[in-house]
């Protein structure tokens, strides 16, 4: 540790405020605290201090405080200043505290050592970064769960049936005389299946916690004048989006980020779907096909008239898409808001006039951003779920080479590439590029 820098930062946000918080850390902090303090402080105790500047000049009375290593954010020495939240007087002091032997700390700096001093898992350190930018309630309970380690607990629980299994089927391979009776064996296949099923739940649970972490990705699609916009607006209460009644107005992607009760949706209402000669048209609805296959949800606004073959619009979409079909202005011919289910695929009907039918469309959709999903929901980042769907495939390779040529050989391999997959998740396998592109999006001071 002695050949690590000590780095600082103003960790409170920018603005005046009642406080702010000059954070230190590294193994000159014992020096900076005790040449600010003018004697050594006491660990984990609140001084009150007087910090003055090189010159001897009063730049502010507050707190500090001492966490020693390793008990500490870092795991390093660790330095609190607490003093007035004057934007003026914390670059004084964190001046001073640079002139003391310490320098600017890069942005996730202070989590990048966490987690590099073993305080966190890689996982755990995203969960601070998605915990500190949460927009919704539900998301910051579940940014807090992974940073508890709900998550990589659940991840780390998978590597140890997956080391173990591994064991089992690279001793078999050492032995081939006795290898094909050993793959054969049902219970290797029964413990791969096993592991199959567990992977498939937390895979499920990581999407849902992307959605918690990300908002719901909503794509609106449907032929012009069904009533796309009316419904955005319906939904997120404002003007934002153009209403009008002529045909192919909303040519680009209009997006609009809504709260719905401690979720968020971010909506995209694309151009009108339908086959055109217009250059411009055409470009949207390449976009709005775009938009669609990114998307959380594809939302399917119809009218009651057009609905079967609007159904078309929906087609071909990624297994990844969930669907659901509005159809829209039943004000036009009286009938109340109803509910069914066709083909696995939930019809709403509505009225983005009205609003009839809305409550039941806003229900499913909370429920689609993973709201109310219970106690144990976490966070996740979409390279997380990425990282999983690859564990998933290996898994299968893995139990297609046991199953049919009992291939020992080609069954470790993929087991062996879906623990680096899970490693990944925890960062026990990393790149610095990846660290690099974690930490580099976290603020100052974090
Ligand atoms: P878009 O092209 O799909 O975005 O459709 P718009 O939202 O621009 O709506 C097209 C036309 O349908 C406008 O005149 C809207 O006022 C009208 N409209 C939208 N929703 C409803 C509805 O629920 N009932 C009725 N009667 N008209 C609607
Ligand atoms: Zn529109």
């Amino acid at each position: 540790m002695a050949d690590t820098d000590t780095i600082a930062a103003i960790a409170s946000a920018p603005g005046a405020a009642g406080i702010g918080v000059v954070r230190v850390s590294g193994p000159r902090v014992p020096a900076i605290a005790q040449a600010l303090l003018g004697r050594p402080p006491r660990p984990r105790h609140a001084h009150l201090a007087a910090f003055h500047a090189d010159d001897g000049a009063l730049i502010d009375r507050g707190l500090l405080l001492h966490f020693p290593a390793p008990h500490s954010y870092t795991g390093e020495h660790v330095l609190e200043l607490q003093g007035h939240g004057s934007a003026v007087l914390l670059d004084l002091l964190l001046r001073r505290v640079c002139a003391l032997g310490a320098r600017l700390a890069r942005p996730g700096e202070f989590t990048e050592r966490a987690f590099l001093n073993g305080k966190m898992d890689l996982a755990q350190a995203e969960a601070v970064a998605d915990l500190v930018a949460a927009r919704s309630e539900a998301g910051a309970r579940a940014a807090l769960r992974s940073l508890d380690g709900v998550f990589s607990r659940r991840v780390h629980a998978l590597l140890d049936a997956l080391v173990a299994l591994r064991v089992h089927v690279e001793a078999a391979i050492d032995f081939p005389d006795e290898e094909i009776d050993f793959l054969a064996d049902p219970a290797i296949a029964a413990r791969l299946d096993a592991l199959r099923a567990q992977l498939a739940g937390l895979l499920a649970e990581a999407r849902r916690g992307v959605r918690l972490t990300d908002g719901l990705k909503v794509a609106i699609v449907g032929r012009p004048n069904a009533g796309k916009s009316s419904l955005l607006n319906a939904l997120a209460q404002s003007e934002r989006a153009i209403v009008t009644p002529v045909a192919g107005t909303t040519r680009d992607v209009l997006r609009e980020t809504v709260s719905l009760d401690g979720v968020v949706l971010e909506l995209a209402d694309t151009a009108g779907l339908r086959h055109t000669e217009d250059e411009i048209e055409r470009e949207g609805v390449r976009r709005a096909r775009g938009e669609l296959t990114r998307a959380d949800l594809a939302l399917l606004v119809t009218e009651a008239a057009d609905a079967q073959a609007d159904l078309a619009l929906l087609d071909g979409l990624p297994a990844s898409v969930a669907r659901l079909v509005l159809v829209n202005k039943i004000d036009l011919d009286g009938a109340a808001p109803r509910q069914e289910q066709h083909a696995g695929v939930p019809w709403l009907w509505a009225s983005a006039r009205t609003g009839a039918g809305l409550d039941a469309l806003r229900e499913r959709l909370r429920h689609l951003a993973g709201a109310g999903s219970g106690e144990g929901a976490f966070s996740a980042r979409r390279r997380h779920v990425l990282a999983l769907e690859r564990v998933q495939a290996h898994l299968a390779h893995a139990a297609a080479a046991l199953a049919s040529t009992r291939a020992g050989e080609l069954a470790a391999e993929d087991l062996r590439q879906a623990q680096h997959a899970l490693g990944e998740i925890t960062g026990s396998y990393t790149s610095d590029d990846l660290l690099g592109a974690i930490f580099g999006s976290f603020c100052i001071g974090k």
